[in-house]
């Protein structure tokens, strides 16, 4: 048996998405800037798909630009501000900190803002920051890949903006599309300026994404060439691509709470069970956590070495951030939360998605009690 429960660090395609895809990799294979017939399909494919995650996060069409996935568009909109002062949270995905990082090396002002010990960004946080000290350019997460808990962006968004109404309010929204509610126009409303999506986290294709944001925010092109989407990314469209992410935006908005209610079953099933078997669980106070994340800890026993033992009996887990998979470097996220260092070593992740049952959790369940027991009795940290 082989069980997935690492839907946080990517999703198989949905096969509606795979057939919507597959056209434009075969005879519908035009470049859209061209303007005969072929292209003019490939980009009348590339506008609906823009119109169908529009509509999905409540943005308008022209608010959104393709990048090749999230991490593109952190870093497109981070580098826009260069040379100006960043407050950046301790929580956010190496997108946002490496190149902020690099950007203070070049001058740029950096501080961090500090989740409380349950991997929450506070308002109260904010607010103190922004009393401290300046920012022009502020990113939060909505909801964090690690722990599964989410920031309230709207209310961080306008707390930012009664400080600094000129400055720009980014929030990496990757994990939370599809998952939870997710408004554009509501986070403009509130003062928020751009939001990162990224489409295989959503039962989409690897390397596309888009940045969402509000057409009054001065953007800098991360890539310049041809000029396509409207100057701010060039290269040729990845058309399938493009038109499988409209394809998964759309199922996952019309899906969103059928989504929920499942995923929420199947993590409080998992949640009690790991309870019973001591498990230490991070954020679980959190007041809103995602409905598919738990992150845990047998205090002793080496995650990694827990991971592997789990993945040769089929079950395929997280360490923690995706990216980080298979490295045995601490979680940046739960050092932020205060987690003593033995503790967050032993920290590993299951992200539930669609494809989950009952008795995947129940099977997982036994797995992994007999697991950490034979583990512990070997003493391994
Ligand atoms: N932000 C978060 C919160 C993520 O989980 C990820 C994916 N690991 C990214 C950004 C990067 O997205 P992509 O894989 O599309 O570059």
């Amino acid at each position: 048996m082989s069980v997935y429960l690492d839907y946080n660090a990517t999703t198989p395609l949905r096969p509606e998405v795979f057939d919507a895809m597959r056209p434009f990799l075969m005879e519908n294979f035009g470049n859209a800037s061209s303007l005969h017939s072929f292209g003019r399909a490939a980009r009348q494919a590339i506008e609906a798909a823009r119109t169908q995650i529009a509509y999905a996060v409540d943005a308008a069409p022209d608010e959104i630009v393709f990048t090749s996935g999230a991490t593109e568009a952190n870093n497109f909109v981070l580098k826009s501000f260069a040379q100006h002062s960043f407050l950046i949270s301790e929580i956010e995905h190496p997108s946002l900190i490496q190149p902020a990082w690099q950007m203070a090396q070049n001058g740029a002002e950096l501080s961090f803002l500090t989740p409380n010990n349950q991997g929450e960004i506070t308002t109260q946080a904010l607010q103190i920051a922004l009393s401290q000290k300046k920012a022009d350019f502020c990113t939060v997460m909505a909801a964090n890949n690690e722990t599964g808990v989410i920031n309230d962006i709207v209310a961080l968004a306008e707390i930012f903006h009664k400080v600094n109404p000129k400055g720009v309010f980014h929030a990496d929204c990757v994990q939370a599309l599809g998952k939870i509610e997710l408004s554009f126009h509501t986070f403009k409303q509130a003062g928020g300026a751009s939001m990162a999506l990224s489409a295989h986290k959503i039962g989409g294709p690897q390397g596309i994404g888009a940045l969402v944001y509000r057409r009054d925010v001065d953007l800098n092109p991360l890539i310049a060439g041809g000029g396509q989407e409207q100057g701010l990314r060039s290269g040729t469209e990845n058309v399938a691509a493009i038109v499988g992410f409209g394809m998964a935006a759309a199922i996952a908005a019309a899906k969103q709470k059928e989504y929920h209610a499942h995923t929420l079953e199947l993590r409080t099933l998992l949640e009690e069970g790991l309870q019973k078997q001591g498990a230490t669980i991070f954020g679980q106070n959190a007041s809103h956590r995602l409905p598919n994340t738990l992150y845990f800890a047998f205090p002793n026993i080496d995650g990694a070495t827990l991971l592997s033992h789990l993945d040769a009996l089929g079950f395929a887990l997280g360490s923690g951030s995706a990216c980080g998979s298979g490295k045995t470097r601490a979680s940046v996220v739960l050092k932020a939360m205060h987690v003593a260092p033995d503790l967050s070593q032993s920290a590993v992740r299951v992200s539930l998605g669609t494809q989950n049952t009952k008795e995947h959790i129940h099977h997982f369940l036994m797995a992994l009690n007999k697991t950490h027991t034979r583990l512990r009795n070997l003493c391994c940290i």
